[in-house]
């Protein structure tokens, strides 16, 4: 996985690969599923979601450009995966999910893992977590429908949001960068394909025919 989905496609940060050689993906799967652990594509975890394909998960810690000892906060913990990478490189996560068994699995499989400085947290991450602002890199690994402001703001200058943003079944990834409290860039960084981030800045949970 490392060797031909990530650094032959340009993947060099080694912390990274480091972490990702590490980690048994397959541990973040379904017992039934784990034949799909190393296979160059997303993977079903429980409740219709889904574990992100190798390649997307490297390269949005990449953009994240993040350091040993940064505070970072994930909104869609999904199967505790991204999560890990990120403690892996050495990042203290908050991460949010809004779907309790998720969370509670991710939380369980962490703890089995010795993965530390990972906290998981149950609730719509949607508009961010003021308490912990400035965040150092907040990366949100469900579809928004736009950029959600609280987000922007809570980031700390200097550092980045990266977040797949468009319609609900085809996205782009885009790095939103703080330079100053008033200045944000934003780059496009291609077309993803991610599971929707449901909630108060996200999509209506209630209705999702209406966001289609
Ligand atoms: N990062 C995960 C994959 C995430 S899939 C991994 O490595 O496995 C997207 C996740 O976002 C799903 O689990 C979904 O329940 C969650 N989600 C969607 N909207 C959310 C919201 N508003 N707040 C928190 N989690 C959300």
């Amino acid at each position: 996985m490392v060797a031909v989905q990530l650094r032959a496609r340009g993947i060099a940060d080694e912390r990274i690969l480091g972490a990702m050689a590490e980690l048994p993906r397959e541990r973040f799967l379904d017992p039934g599923d784990r034949g799909l652990a190393y296979q160059d594509a997303a993977a079903p975890i429980a409740e219709g979601q889904t574990i992100s394909q190798p390649y997307i998960v490297a390269r949005m810690t990449e953009l994240l450009q993040v350091a040993a000892g940064d505070r970072v906060l994930e909104i869609g913990t999904g199967s505790g995966y991204q999560a890990a990478v990120l403690a892996g490189i050495g990042t203290k996560v908050r991460s949010f999910e809004r779907v309790a068994a998720l969370a509670e699995a991710a939380r369980v499989r962490l703890d089995a893992l010795g993965v530390r400085n990972v906290e998981i947290r149950l609730g719509d991450g949607s508009v961010g977590d003021p308490d912990g602002a400035p965040w150092d890199g907040i990366i949100v690994t469900a579809a928004a429908p736009s950029v959600p402001d609280a987000l922007r703001d809570q980031l700390a200058i200097g550092a980045r949001l990266v977040i797949p943003v468009g319609r609900r079944h085809l996205q782009t990834l885009l790095v939103i960068e703080r330079r100053s409290p008033s200045d944000w860039t934003e780059t496009s960084e291609g077309p993803v394909v991610f599971v929707p981030l449901l909630g108060e800045a996200g999509w209506e949970p209630s209705h999702p025919a209406r966001a289609s």
